[in-house]
């Protein structure tokens, strides 16, 4: 008979809740869990205090069947997981011949001096196992008692991963779990996570496998479609599902599946298509060419990036006419698109793309406030121009300038039509 099994994560260290230190291991943990269709119902920080960390393990062994704990198994005093957890499951500690050995043998070879804490480490619960850490010296340990699984594992993520991988996995994904969950990630950009929830509300209210649940960041919006299902096949199968649903209602905005950056998709289309890509940048100052050429692989799509800042650059190098300048600012739909066609000729690339705007602080007026942006895309003789007002306020000077990278990524993949869901991936 195949049971739903629940696991609790509790990460030990006060300089997690001092906010030190990013919580790494909790996701590592979770996602390696979510994969192997182990519930996480409950995750937990707690300081190196044996009050409140005992209170966090009881809670715990009342409702998990399966407590994974991260740090405190190193040698000195505030190091208590151990002890904790040994005190309240009952298991007496002694000394490990072996693994005594091993911390021996480990400060040997490194050409250490061993002092008398170190031992400490060398203490497993009788009715525990000590899981062998090939990274560190101190071992993780297993405890199988009154059905709860109890893992307890050292804080560094190196040793946490590797450990997690050779000793907890091979455990964890034995027991007969039923289902495993599968997840894929749809990429949208173009629209703020609120139209994305109003427009799918009914999709993301009736659907319970999959769920669908979105993720703001950076300017885009990452939906998350997580299917349950006995195996991977089926779970990506109801998960292809709901995303054919949610193309047919956002599809004009979607980018990518599991896609990880604009940048990215950009390039890896590009290459399939064969075709290649200049950009002409003022208030950016050359963020879209790092963008793109942060990418492995771009070198064949790339062609160049001028940071025109000045309006001699503007006209000497990319050809825009004094008159437009004049005419219309530097801060202008007419600018960009010679700007974009200027930057085409020079490079022979097949697509281009201009920005040109006013990320402030200063530099605003009531006419062209501070977060105005023109930006033009060029396809050989097809022009996509748009203005754009980014930021809340005028001091969000890096913000103005990422969303304009952003769109200008954005743009060049609309005027190409890139800018479709890929389902074959
Ligand atoms: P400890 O085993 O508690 O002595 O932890 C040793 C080191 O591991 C800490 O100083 C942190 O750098 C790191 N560490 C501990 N817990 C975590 C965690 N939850 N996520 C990421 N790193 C951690
Ligand atoms: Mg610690």
């Amino acid at each position: 008979m195949s049971k739903k099994y629940s696991a609790e994560i509790i990460c030990v260290g006060t300089e997690l809740l001092l906010g030190d230190i990013l919580n790494t291991n909790t996701r590592f943990l979770s996602k390696e869990l979510a994969s192997i269709g182990i519930n996480v119902y409950h995750q937990s920080v707690v300081g190196d205090n044996y009050e409140r960390l005992a209170d966090s393990v009881r809670l715990a062994l009342s409702r998990a069947d399966i407590i994974i704990t991260s740090g405190g198994l190193g040698p000195t005093y505030d190091d208590i997981t151990k002890e904790t957890v040994c005190e309240i499951m009952g298991s007496e500690l002694v000394m490990d011949e072996e693994v005594k050995n091993t911390i021996v043998g480990f400060f040997q070879r490194m050409g250490r001096k061993m002092t008398d804490n170190n031992f400490k480490q060398a203490l497993v619960p009788v009715d525990g196992v000590a899981l062998h850490n090939e990274n560190g010296t101190a071992p993780g340990i297993m405890i199988n008692k009154n059905n709860k699984l109890v893992f307890m594992l050292p804080g560094p993520p190196r040793e946490l991963e590797a450990l997690y991988k050779a000793k907890v996995y091979p455990v964890l994904s034995s027991l007969d779990s039923g289902n495993i969950l599968f997840s894929k990630n749809i990429n949208i950009f173009g629209m703020g996570e609120s139209a994305v929830e109003d427009a799918l509300k009914n999709i993301m209210k009736t659907s319970l496998n999959p769920t669908v649940a979105p993720y703001a960041k950076d300017g885009e919006v990452l939906l998350r479609v997580t299917a349950s299902a006995p195996d991977k096949a089926s779970a990506e199968s109801l998960a292809d599902k709901a995303i054919s649903d949610i193309a047919s209602v956002v599809g004009d905005c979607i980018y990518g599946i599991d896609g990880e950056s604009l940048q990215n998709v950009l390039v890896k289309r590009f290459s399939e298509k064969g075709l290649t890509i200049s950009t002409a940048e003022s208030c950016t100052g050359g963020l879209v060419s790092k963008r793109i050429t942060e990418i492995p692989g771009s070198s064949s799509i790339f062609g160049c990036g001028i940071c025109s800042y000045s309006n001699e650059t503007k006209m000497n190098v990319l050809g825009v006419k004094k008159e437009t300048l004049e005419s219309f600012g530097a801060v202008s739909a007419q600018t960009a698109e010679e700007m974009a066609a200027g930057v085409q000729s020079l490079s022979g690339s097949d697509v281009s793309v201009a920005i040109t705007g006013i990320a402030g602080p200063d530099g605003g007026t009531d006419e062209k406030p501070v977060g105005l942006v023109y930006i033009s895309a060029r396809y050989k003789d097809k022009v996509l121009t748009e203005r754009f007002v980014f930021g809340r306020s005028k001091n969000e000077r890096e913000y103005i300038r990422f969303l304009a990278s952003s769109w200008a990524l954005a743009m060049a993949l609309k005027i190409t039509d890139s800018f479709s869901p890929a389902f074959h991936e």
